[in-house]
Parts: C-alpha cells; structure tokens; sequence
C-alpha cells in the first residue's frame, strides 16, 4: 500500500485529476493522471501514468451517474481498484476563489464550505463546480481529509494600492477590489525558481502563464506585488475566448445600443472574445500559428502587443525588472511567440538568445542580459499536493 493525495480540478464539464505518491521526505511523485470529460452528457474517461502511457481511454455508461457527483464516485471506485494499491491519504482541490477570508489553503469543514458557498457570487462560473466536487467526494468517501487551495491566496498579500479599484469606498468595503487568479501557478514558479536562479527568485520577477486562460504577475523577491488579472478571471490579457482588459465604457455601449443584459455580456466576454473572436477561427494558438489567416495573424499580434503593454506596467509596480518567466500551454511550448515578447522586452534589458528559445530553454537569454528570461513548466497540481501534505500535517488549530 502506497500513501497518496489525490488532486482534483473540477471545471463546468470536466473533472481533472492526479494522484501522487507520498513518500515522507521526498517532494510527491506523480502517480498518474487524467480526466473526465463531458461529465454532464456522454462522459468520457482517461488516464495515463506518470511516463504518459495510458491507463483507460473509454465512454462512461449511459447509466453511469452523472454530473460532478457521478464522476467523483467513478474516479474513486476506479482507483480503488488500480493495481498499485494506492491508499488515498487526502484530497486537495483547486478551488478559484477564496475571497478576503482564505489567504492560504484550508482543511475543508462545514464551516469553511459555508463560507466558501458565500464566495460563489465573485465567481459563479468556476466556484460552484469546484464546491460540487468536494462535496462529491465528501458523499462517497466521508473520512477522506480534503483540502482546498485557492488560486487567489498567492496574491493576498499584495499592497492595498494594487488591490484597489477607484470606486466608492463602500464598495471597496463590500469586496470589490482586485484579488488575482492563476496564483497556484505563480506560487509554484516561485516555489521553483531558488533552484533555476538566484537573481530571478531574490529580484524583480515578472511571470508569464500564458495558457487557455493568461495572466501575469510580478514578483518582488518572490512575493506577488501585482497581477493582471483583477476582481475576476476576465482582466489583462486576452485569452483562448476571453477579452482581458476592456474599456467599461464599451460594456455601457453594449447594454445601451445593443439591449445586452448581464447573461448575454458575459457569454461574449468569457465565451466569444479573446483569440477565436479576433481570429474569428480558432481559441488555440497552435491552430493561429499554423494559420496563413490575416485574422488569425492580428489575433496573434493582439496577444503579444498585449503581454508587452503588460509586461512595461508590471516592470513599473516593480521598479525594474531582472527576469521574465514564460509557463503554461502557449508560454512553455510557442517560441515565436516568447521571442517576439523579448525582442519588445529588449528596452527593459533582455537580450534573447534565439536558439536557446527554439530548444526551448530553460534560459532564452544571453549571457549578460541586463534581464534574464526562462521558460519553466509549471505544476499546479504538484503545489496543490504539497499544500494538502502541509495542511494536513500542521497542528490541528483547534
Ligand atoms: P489551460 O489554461 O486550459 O490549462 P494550457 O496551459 O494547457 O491551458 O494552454 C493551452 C494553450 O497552449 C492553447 O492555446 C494551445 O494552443 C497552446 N499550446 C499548446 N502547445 C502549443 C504549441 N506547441 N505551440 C503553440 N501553442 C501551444
């Protein structure tokens, strides 16, 4: 029998997976991984092992039971049965908002779900499936620890200017402010980072997770002092299908000239903007880079004139800037586009080694850069086991 934690990461249709080994002493160790897909139709499931050879690949039953619940119970009956005699020790879940309460990750109890359910508001299309996957797991698996870890907590600590919108105080006081998101990323970059280089993890930091969903955030001394994205998931950079920063003043227009309610916004914002309602093709950079397009093209631009507007406001709430890190789906694996971010970056002092980029790093710089830049993978599943390790073996505070 092998101690394991079991992470999950549950989105609107799909239910997302790890489990690692837990062995005292040594960082976790990835077991395997996969999803489920679909969970509210035809569900689809996979699994693969830590070295990517698959493990299941097949359509859940019609009379499998559905939605989160369903998914919850199949994936603990399955590993209940895995060959590897895997004892699950705890569940940790990536959990998108903890408000002004949870600045770091918390054991689950009934008090702290309450307080969680009161959060779904901030975030009503990723809350609601990340609570209904613990309480799925609660239901099938009620002695199993769960620990939720918040993608907001990284940036609790930012300065209060960085956190403020210029709005009346009263609803300021009511939790409108800026609080951050992707921190599970930023905290394992940084968690990273000591080994990778000293100057980038003691200095001036800013991070790119440029993925389905991106943002960027600046350390200082690997704390994050400011992020581009704000009181929701929808700042910033434009995304897969999300329009990052926007003028309020066009979602004025909108409701004015176009009749557009709450709903119908937030279908165009977070479902038909960003890189497919430019590119009118495609949310998926791998499909506008290998486009001949102009649309597909201006997208791309779109994208990377954005990071480096970001990039100079985020290099100015530091005072400077000594390394650019690039992570996620599009920054760990699309070299044009880091080269044509640091090639803009040149005035803040990066020089871009061109062929450490096409290989793929992990240092895209040249030797004696004012600025270094790197490519590291991130792994916010491993942050979530370690957090749900430290959460678990802490003193109980009761
Ligand atoms: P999520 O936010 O869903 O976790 P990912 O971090 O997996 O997303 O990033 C998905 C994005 O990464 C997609 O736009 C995809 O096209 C892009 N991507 C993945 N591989 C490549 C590649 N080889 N070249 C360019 N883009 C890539």
């Amino acid at each position: 029998m092998a101690d394991a934690i079991l992470v999950l990461n549950a989105g609107s249709s799909s239910l997302k997976f790890s489990v690692f080994l837990d062995r005292r002493g040594e960082e976790p160790q990835l077991a395997l991984r996969g999803q489920i897909e679909g969970i509210l139709g035809t569900a689809m499931f996979s699994a693969r092992d830590a070295n990517g050879a698959v493990l299941a690949e097949h359509a859940l039953g019609a009379a499998a039971p559905r939605g989160h619940g369903g998914a919850a119970s199949f994936l603990l009956d399955w590993l209940e049965q895995r060959p590897e005699g895997l004892q699950l020790a705890a569940a940790g879940h990536r959990v998108v908002h903890g408000g002004r309460e949870f600045s770091a990750p918390v054991r689950v109890s009934a008090s702290v779900m309450a307080a969680l359910e009161q959060l779904v508001p901030l975030a009503p299309l990723h809350q609601p499936h990340n609570l209904a996957a613990i309480r799925a797991v609660a239901a099938r698996a009620p002695g199993l620890a769960q620990v939720a870890c918040f993608d907001t907590a990284f940036h609790a600590a930012q300065p209060p200017l960085a956190q403020a919108f210029a709005l009346p105080r009263r609803l300021t006081d009511a939790g409108l402010r800026r609080y951050g998101f992707h921190g599970l990323s930023y905290e394992f970059i940084e968690h990273l980072l000591p080994s990778v280089d000293a100057r980038a993890s003691a200095g001036r930091t800013v991070v790119a997770h440029l993925g389905n969903g991106a943002s960027m955030c600046a350390l200082a001394g690997g704390r994050s002092v400011a992020s581009t994205m704000g009181f929701t998931a929808l700042d910033g950079l434009p995304m897969g299908t999300r329009c990052g920063a926007i003028e309020p003043g066009v979602l004025l227009y909108l409701m004015d000239q176009e009749g557009m309610d709450a709903r119908g916004l937030e279908q165009l914002l977070y479902h038909e903007s960003g890189l497919l309602g430019v590119s009118g093709i495609s949310s998926d950079m791998r499909a506008l880079l290998a486009s001949d397009d102009a649309h597909a093209a201006e997208a791309v631009d779109l994208f990377v004139y954005r990071i480096v507007r970001e990039l100079g406001s985020l290099a100015a709430a530091l005072g400077g800037l000594d390394a650019l890190v690039f992570t996620a789906g599009i920054g760990e694996n699309a070299p044009p586009v880091r080269a044509r971010v640091c090639r803009a970056a040149s005035w803040l002092g990066v020089e871009l080694d061109e062929a450490a980029n096409v290989r793929g790093g992990p240092r895209i710089s040249r030797e004696g850069s004012r600025a270094s830049a790197w490519v590291l993978a991130t792994n916010e599943e491993l942050m979530i086991a370690l957090h749900t390790r430290a959460v678990l073996s802490a003193p109980a505070a009761e």
